[in-house]
């Protein structure tokens, strides 16, 4: 636990979120913000400050969050699929210094990942 962090707050119930699922170990609300009709975001309850961050004593929580993702994205509506992202670091566009995994989509398609940059 991280006294200051957003997340962390979250996960004590200190600020308040829509939240879709917990266990032991996890935590998905729906971001504040959300780019798209469904979009969550999936916590582990302890403070990693981002997947560089992680160890291999976190496989097991990683993988377990990677095989619940697929389930909250259909509940929340995407049963079509959908686009996992997660931001590392400040290249990354990372802004909560506390592991998260986007869980984004919907009705329509996302749209391509990336786009190319004008002058590269
Ligand atoms: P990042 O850029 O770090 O990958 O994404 C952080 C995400 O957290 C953003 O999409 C932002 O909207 C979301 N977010 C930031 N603060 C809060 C909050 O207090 N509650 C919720 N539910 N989402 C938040
Ligand atoms: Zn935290």
């Amino acid at each position: 636990m991280s006294e200051d962090c957003i997340f962390c707050k979250i996960v004590r119930g200190e600020i308040p979120a829509r939240k879709v699922f917990e266990n032991d170990e996890m935590l998905a609300f729906h971001d504040i913000h959300p780019l798209r009709p469904v979009h969550l975001l999936l916590i582990p309850k302890k403070h990693i400050a981002s997947l560089a961050g992680v160890g291999p004593e976190d496989a097991p929580l990683l993988g377990n969050m990677m095989a619940a993702a697929n389930r909250l994205a259909v509940e929340a509506g995407s049963p079509e699929g959908f686009r996992l992202i997660v931001n590392v670091g400040s290249i990354g566009g990372q802004e909560v210094p506390h592991l998260h995994f986007h869980i984004v989509g919907g009705p329509e398609m996302v749209g391509p990942m990336l786009r190319r940059a004008e002058n590269s």
